[in-house]
């Protein structure tokens, strides 16, 4: 048998992730002891096979395997070191096979280590929370932890009867039993690895508005009052990103307030994850992290990046999305606080291309600035109404999708074409490059 080519490294991926076979579906089965920290179960995948392979390469850390099995293929044996778990096949298996892989696992889930710090499954003093971004889905369930990789999930999980648990996804049943309770989730979109999650708690659940699309809070019963005065504003927030944005990608939006302090707030798909710290009394400017996340459940959840290299167009549309609900809240207006971040960004060093900022780079404060700032940008050079009708015509034609800046540089040009001609099309394109391939902090046009 001669061996399959080597697989192309994504240099923003070193740690994980594969591009020869695709998860369509995770069904993970899953009990969790809170005070032990004990999480068990099963996981089963089904996998389409996009390269020709004799291995499978999944991710997993810090949890030990129990049993492994394949149908539509034969395994030979598992291999499961550091953060790989390799599954060694009998014969090359060829491109759009399907398998089903199912891996019964468990132990002392813990955050794994990460360049920005670790990621993952963490346990707060009285339940856990799960912050993957961007590597930390392997700490919980065997994945293709790849951002691009995305699929549909259904997480039943089973635990202690004073804890809520919250999935990604929609809530299908409830079973209690005499100690226990089942919690079942499904969730419909393509859902990134990193923002698949689940947070348990003594947790509340509370309506913040019933439209224009569910919005709840979930959080301990000690913190109503303050959450809802802090959180007073959001149906207009919702509102006014969905008439800027496009839909909501989702079937409803779920803030979690932990009752621990958190350094910052997360997204999760159709959740966002805050500490006590950001809602309750929070230090002054905390208050953008609220439409920041939300804004991801657009940017980043629904149209996803397809490698952590374009992650501007992630973080600059959250960024630009704080300066918009600024405005709308009587703040200092989107242009405002454009010019003065310009001025804050030319006095740091121009070495960043936000193109392809390297790895070590991608949660620099200047990608997420300078992407706000290439929005905002583009928007001078459009004008307003065709500008959000790109911002829209974007989220609806890669919504459940993954781009690239290539992407975006299609998406703008057929835009500007269809404002502007030709003309406009090109000044828009030499824009383009001068913010995102170029080190130097451009000027920003006058209003
Ligand atoms: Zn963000």
């Amino acid at each position: 048998m001669k061996p399959a080519p080597a697989e192309p490294r994504d240099p923003y991926q070193p740690t994980g992730g594969s591009t020869a076979f695709h998860v369509e579906h995770y069904d993970l089965d899953l009990t969790y002891r809170v005070a032990p920290n004990r999480l068990t179960g099963t996981a089963t995948l089904r996998v389409r096979v996009q390269r020709e392979l004799t291995e499978l390469a999944l991710d997993l850390v810090g949890l030990a395997v129990e049993r492994v099995t394949v149908t539509g293929a034969t395994l030979v044996r598992h291999q499961h070191r550091a953060r790989r778990l390799v599954l060694r096949l009998a014969a090359a298996v060829a491109p759009s096979t399907v398998l089903t892989v199912t891996i019964r696992y468990g132990g002392n889930p813990a955050p794994a280590p990460s360049p920005w710090g670790p990621v993952g499954w963490e346990e707060l003093h009285d339940g856990v929370v799960v912050a993957s971004q961007p590597t930390g889905a392997p700490t919980w369930f065997p994945c293709n932890d790849r951002p691009a990789d995305k699929a549909t999930y259904r997480t039943s999980l089973t635990v202690d009867s004073p804890y809520r648990v919250l999935a990604h996804g929609v809530l299908v049943s409830t079973r209690a039993r005499a100690s226990t309770t089942t919690w079942v989730y499904e969730e419909q979109h393509p859902t990134s690895t990193y923002l698949a999650t689940v947070q348990i708690g003594q947790y509340d659940r509370m309506l913040l508005a019933a439209g224009p699309v569910p919005q709840h809070a979930v959080l301990p019963a000690a913190l109503r009052p303050a959450v809802q005065v802090g959180l007073a504003q959001h149906r207009a927030m919702m509102t006014l990103f969905i008439e800027l944005f496009g839909p909501y990608p989702f079937e409803q939006y779920t803030l979690v307030v932990t009752p621990d302090e958190l350094e910052i707030p997360l997204e999760a798909q159709g959740v966002s994850i805050f500490g006590v710290n950001h809602l309750v009394e929070p230090v002054e400017g905390d208050e953008r992290l609220i439409p920041h996340e939300l804004a991801h459940q657009w940017f980043g959840n629904s149209v996803s990046v397809a490698s952590w290299q374009h992650i501007w167009l992630s973080e600059g549309f959250a960024c630009y999305a704080e300066w918009l609900w600024s405005q709308a809240a009587g703040g200092p207006s989107a242009d405002a606080m454009a010019r003065l971040w310009h001025g804050r960004l030319a006095k740091l060093p121009q070495d960043l291309v936000l193109a392809d900022p390297g790895h070590a780079r991608i949660f620099d404060d200047r990608v997420y600035k300078r992407g706000a700032l290439t929005v905002h940008a583009l928007r001078l050079a459009l004008g307003d109404d065709p500008f959000f009708d790109l911002v829209r015509g974007w989220t609806s034609r890669h919504a459940d999708g993954s781009v690239t800046t290539a992407d975006f540089r299609a998406h703008c040009a057929e835009h500007a074409t269809a404002a502007g001609g030709q003309r406009l099309a090109r000044a828009v394109a030499e824009l383009l490059e001068s913010w995102l391939d170029r080190p130097r902090l451009p000027k920003l046009a006058s209003r």
